[in-house]
C-alpha cells in the first residue's frame, strides 16, 4: 500500500513562501499555499496603470544564485526558467551641487569614476570594497545562511572564521562614523551611508558590520529579471506548480489550531479547518502571534523591536523618456542626517527626502509606450505610527517634484499621464506586514541579528519565513530564510 504523504500548509506566497513549498515538495511533502490575496507574490507583485507596467515593490535584483538553487534542487535549468541580465551600471547618483555620478558594477570603473567626479582618491573606495568583500565572505555563512538560535550553528567549523573576523567589524561604531574615516569626500560618504537603507535602517545608528552591504553590487553584481521583477514571483510559482505545490488564492488564514506543543492545523476566514503535519508562516511574525496564535505567549521583545523603514511610492506614466536617468537613480538629499532623525525619531518625513527614481522600461521596453517611461519613485518613510498619512502624501509628491526640478531641471509633474501610489498603511493591508515596515525589524543595533525571530517555534511543527524572521528582509535574504526552514525540516 502507498503511504500517504506528509501535509505541510504554507501561510502566505511572498517569495520565502514560494520558495519554502518548493523545498518541501522536494523533501516529500504534499504542499499547499494559502494566500489571502487574490494574486500571488505578496510585496513582489506587478499591476498596470494603461500602457504602463510597474513591478509593485522591490526594484534591485542581488545574488540570483539564491534564485537558481532553487531550479537546480528540482534538477532543472535556470537559464530556460528564469532569464535575467546583469548591469554594468549599477546607479546613476545626482546632488544638488550639480556632481554626478554614474556608479559602474566594476569597482576599478567604479572607483576611477569617483575619483574623476568626487575627487576620491581611488585606494579609498578599492580598500573599502576590499574590506567589504572579506567580510561579507567571512560571516554571511554564519549569519545569513544558519539558523542563529541552534547550537550546532555555533559547532561548526566555520565559526572560527568569523569570530577572527569579529574586530574588524565595527560592531561598536556606526556606519556613518566608519565611513567618515575611509572617505574624504562628504558625497562618498552618503553614497555608501546609503546602503543602510537596503534593510531599512539608518547609517547613522546601524553598525558597522552593514559596510559590508555594497559587495553584493561591487562584488556579486545587480541583476534584472528580464520579464521584470514580478518574474522572480511568477518562475517560482510555476517551478513549485511543477513540483506539484498547491497555490489557493484569496484564502486568508485566520487561526494557526494546536495541540498541547503540536500545531495541528489551519482554519481558513470561511471557518473551514485543514489539518497538517507542518506548518510555514511567511505572514510577518508579529500579525501571525497576534491574530493567529492569540492563546499564545508571544515573544514581546521580538515583537516589540523598532521597524525598519517603510516607503512613499509613486507609480507614474511619463509620456517622454529621460536619457540622462537610467534604471536605478538616486537624488540624494542636502540633510541626510535629518532625513534618517526624521525616518526614526520623530517619525515623519523631511522636505528634502533623497528620492530613488527607477525605471524598468530601460531594459524592458515593453513596460511603457514607446516614447514614455514607466517611473517608480520612491522616498523612505517611517513605519506607521497612526501618521496622517494623507496629508504627508501630498507634501511627499510635492517635495519630490521640487527636488526633480532642483536636480534635473525639469517639470516632472507636465509629464505623469498615470498615476498610482502605496504607502505604509497600503504596504500593512496588503501584505499583513507589521506597520508597513519594508524589511521586518530593523537593523539599528548590533544585536538585531540575534533579536530578529527565528526559524523554528514556538509550536514544535510551526516555522517561519519571510522578511520578518531571520536572516532578514529583502528578496536574498528572505530565499535563504526558506532555505533555513527546509534544512530544519526532516525529509
Ligand atoms: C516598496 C518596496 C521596495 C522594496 N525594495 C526591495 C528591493 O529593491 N530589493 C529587495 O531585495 N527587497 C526589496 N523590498 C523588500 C522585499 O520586497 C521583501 O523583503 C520581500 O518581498 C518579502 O517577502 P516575504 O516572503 O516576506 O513575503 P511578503 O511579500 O511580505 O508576502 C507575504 C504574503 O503573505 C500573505 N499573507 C499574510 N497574512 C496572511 C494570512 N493570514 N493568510 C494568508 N495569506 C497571508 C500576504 O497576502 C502576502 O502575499 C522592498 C519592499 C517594498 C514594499
Amino acid at each position: 500500500m502507498e503511504q500517504s504523504k506528509p501535509l505541510a500548509r504554507i501561510i502566505g506566497s511572498g517569495v520565502a513562501g514560494l520558495a519554502v513549498s518548493i523545498r518541501l515538495a522536494q523533501k516529500g511533502y504534499e504542499v499547499h499555499i494559502h494566500e489571502a490575496n487574490a494574486y500571488p507574490g505578496g510585496k513582489l507583485s506587478e499591476f498596470r496603470l494603461g500602457a504602463y507596467r510597474f513591478d509593485a515593490g522591490p526594484s534591485l535584483f542581488t545574488l540570483p544564485q539564491h534564485m537558481e538553487d532553487l531550479f537546480l534542487l528540482c534538477g532543472e535549468d535556470p537559464v530556460e526558467h528564469f532569464p535575467y541580465l546583469q548591469k554594468e551600471e549599477s546607479c546613476r547618483y545626482f546632488w544638488e551641487d550639480g556632481k554626478r555620478l554614474i556608479a559602474h558594477s566594476d569597482p576599478r570603473a567604479f572607483a576611477e569614476a569617483a575619483q574623476v567626479s568626487l575627487g576620491e582618491p581611488v585606494q579609498n573606495t578599492l580598500a573599502h570594497l576590499a574590506l567589504a568583500k572579506k567580510q561579507y565572505e567571512a560571516t554571511s555563512g554564519f549569519f545569513l545562511e544558519r539558523s542563529l538560535h541552534r547550537l550546532r550553528t555555533y559547532l561548526r567549523p566555520a565559526i572560527f572564521r568569523t569570530l577572527a573576523a569579529l574586530p574588524s567589524l565595527g560592531l561598536t561604531q556606526t556606519m556613518d562614523r566608519i565611513h567618515r574615516r575611509r572617505f574624504q569626500s562628504k558625497h562618498m560618504v552618503q553614497l555608501f551611508n546609503r546602503y543602510a537603507t537596503f534593510n531599512g535602517s539608518s547609517p547613522y545608528k546601524a553598525p558597522g558590520t552593514l559596510c559590508m552591504i555594497p559587495h553584493l553590487e561591487f562584488g556579486v553584481g545587480t541583476f534584472l529579471p528580464k520579464r521584470g521583477m514580478v518574474d522572480i514571483t511568477h518562475s517560482l510559482m510555476a517551478l513549485a506548480k511543477r513540483q506539484g505545490v498547491k497555490i489557493h488564492l484569496s484564502e486568508p488564514v485566520q487561526r494557526i489550531h494546536y495541540e498541547g506543543k503540536s500545531a495541528s492545523g489551519i482554519e481558513l476566514q470561511s471557518g473551514i479547518v485543514l489539518s497538517a503535519d507542518l506548518i510555514v508562516s511567511n505572514m510577518d511574525v508579529t500579525p501571525t502571534y497576534r491574530r493567529l496564535l492569540p492563546g499564545l505567549a508571544a515573544p514581546e521583545a521580538t515583537l516589540r523591536a523598532e521597524r525598519s523603514s517603510s516607503a512613499f511610492i509613486f507609480y507614474w506614466g511619463m509620456d517622454r523618456q529621460f536619457p540622462e536617468l537610467n534604471l536605478h537613480n538616486i537624488l540624494f538629499s542636502e540633510r541626510y542626517e535629518e532625513e534618517f532623525e526624521a525616518l526614526f525619531t520623530s517619525k515623519t518625513l523631511l522636505d528634502d527626502p533623497t528620492v530613488y527614481i527607477n525605471i524598468t522600461s530601460k531594459d524592458v521596453p515593453n513596460d511603457a509606450p514607446s516614447r514614455g517611461e514607466n517611473w517608480f519613485v520612491m522616498i523612505n518613510a517611517p513605519s506607521d505610527n497612526g501618521q496622517d498619512w494623507d496629508a504627508l502624501r501630498t507634501q511627499a509628491r510635492a517635495a519630490i517634484l521640487s527636488k526633480i526640478q532642483r536636480v534635473l531641471d525639469v517639470d516632472a509633474s507636465e509629464h505623469i499621464v498615470e498615476e498610482d501610489y502605496l504607502d505604509p498603511r497600503r504596504i500593512e493591508s496588503r501584505t499583513s506586514s507589521d506597520r508597513g515596515a519594508l524589511y521586518g525589524s530593523s537593523s539599528n543595533s548590533a544585536m538585531s541579528a540575534f533579536l530578529r525571530h527565528p526559524n523554528h517555534g514556538p509550536l514544535k511543527n510551526l516555522y517561519f519565513c519571510g522578511g520578518s524572521a531571520h536572516p532578514g528582509g529583502g528578496i536574498p535574504l528572505c530565499l535563504l530564510s526558506a532555505k533555513i526552514v527546509g534544512q530544519s525540516v526532516k525529509g
